[in-house]
């Protein structure tokens, strides 16, 4: 009712790794937070006993079978949770008036309409699906600015930087006296492996990370290096950065998740232990603090904090990502859709490892520049280039 006080959440994507962490802080503080909206694709149990456990006051599925199952087990339970399908659904829970906070943590392009229409909504979007920012940098700050939202990254490196900065971000890094971002870098499973030895590596292989529990996606994308490539692009977007100011430190301990350097020679870092749920707390509370359930870092058991170049040659998504972001325009859009077929080939077991720095080289010397200002022409693109790697995939068969 109108005297809640409560903040409105609504949780895009929370059956998954960082929807499951934002529902874990959110049920620590349920004087702050109620929840608008939970969705998810596919996996209809999981939302189900998350909508028992969190009353939400929608649930949106993709598919409407998947909804009339989950309308009926609600029902039975006596729950009034309005549930939904599609990803009109999705547009109208992340914009809805009644939604104050939208976690946007859908994974992949998937998560592009949803994520724009909080943004021109207005909302408070809290940001862990790069690859929208990724896709639509340009017109997605745009809208960010005209319609007043407000941005908060959880992507933990660019959540670091954001706490790294002064409080008023506004009028460029040169005002501010930063000289670098630093962008730190596990490494992810394979660091210090040849190229030789990579060509065989196995789908499981490349999810175990060593430091993070994340979603199959994100974690192949953390083993090619491609994860940090997405990264570059995302914090040149959000920090107003040209490509050559972000500068990729390889940091296997994972406990300096990012830093700012300013031109007086200070060196400023977030520490903590590798835990989302400490981003996704300072996103909601921000610009106040409160509890994640992340335990307190442990200094002398972390006892070293080790730093190295990141071996491109091994690892050349990093080096594309970097060129796509200097092309401009709608480039790391094709890299983002060239990289999402290529990582579903390869867990499918239809692509080596290896090959998906392969395909994202060949669609994007294979797709022709266009400016990003529109998102009819970005999300032609992004079929375009598609196709095109599944062309290539074929040809590869
Ligand atoms: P995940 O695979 O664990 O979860 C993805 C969520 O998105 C699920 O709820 C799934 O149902 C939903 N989803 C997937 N495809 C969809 C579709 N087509 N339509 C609607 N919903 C769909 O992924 P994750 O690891 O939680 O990552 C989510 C996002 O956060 C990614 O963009 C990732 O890069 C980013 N991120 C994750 C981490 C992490 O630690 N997991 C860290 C930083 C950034
Ligand atoms: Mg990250």
């Amino acid at each position: 009712g109108s005297s809640d006080r409560r903040q409105a959440v609504t949780v895009l994507g929370a059956t998954g790794s960082i929807g499951t962490s934002t529902l874990d802080v959110l049920a620590r503080h349920p004087e702050r937070y109620r929840i608008h909206a939970l969705t998810a694709s596919t996996r209809r149990e999981i939302l189900r006993d998350q909508c028992l456990r969190h009353r939400p006051q929608v649930a949106v599925l993709a598919h409407e079978r998947d909804a009339i199952w989950l309308r009926d087990e609600l029902r039975h339970a006596g729950h009034e949770t309005e549930v939904r399908a599609g990803e009109s659904a999705l547009v109208e829970v992340a914009s809805a008036n009644d939604a104050d906070v939208v976690m946007a943590a859908i994974v992949g392009s998937a998560g592009l309409l949803p994520t724009l229409a909080a943004v021109r909504a207005g909302k408070r979007v809290l940001l862990a699906n790069k690859e929208a920012l990724v896709m639509s940098g340009a017109l997605f700050m745009e809208a960010v600015d005209r319609h007043r939202a407000v941005l908060l990254p959880i992507d933990s490196e660019h959540n670091a930087i954001y706490q790294c900065l002064p409080a008023e971000h506004r009028g460029g890094l040169a005002r501010m006296g930063v000289s670098q971002l630093l962008l730190t870098a596990s490494g992810g499973p394979f660091l210090g492996w040849e190229t030789s030895e990579l060509s065989t590596v196995t789908p499981d292989q490349a999810c175990a990370h060593p430091n993070w529990s994340m979603g199959r996606k994100i974690s192949v994308d953390s083993a090619t290096l491609m994860n940090k490539g997405l990264e570059l692009i995302e914090a040149c977007w959000l920090f107003d950065a040209k490509p050559d100011q972000v500068k990729v430190v390889v940091h296997p301990q994972s406990v300096i998740h990012s830093m700012v350097a300013y031109s007086d020679g200070s060196m400023i870092a977030q520490l903590g232990n590798p835990d989302m749920r400490t981003p996704i707390a300072y996103g909601l509370a921000w610009p106040e603090r409160i509890e994640a359930g992340v335990e307190a870092l442990d200094l002398f058991q972390v006892a070293r904090l080790d730093f190295q170049a990141p071996d491109e040659a091994a690892f050349p998504c990093l080096r594309l990502a970097r060129q796509a972001m200097d092309a401009g325009g709608t480039a790391p859009a094709v890299l983002n859709a060239a990289n999402e077929v290529a990582v579903e080939a390869f867990l499918t077991g239809d692509l080596a490892f290896t090959g998906i720095a392969e395909v994202v080289k060949r669609v994007l010397d294979a797709s022709s520049l266009q400016a990003a200002t529109e998102l009819e022409v970005i999300l032609d693109e992004d079929r375009r280039a598609r196709e095109r790697a599944e062309r290539y995939l074929e040809r590869c068969r």
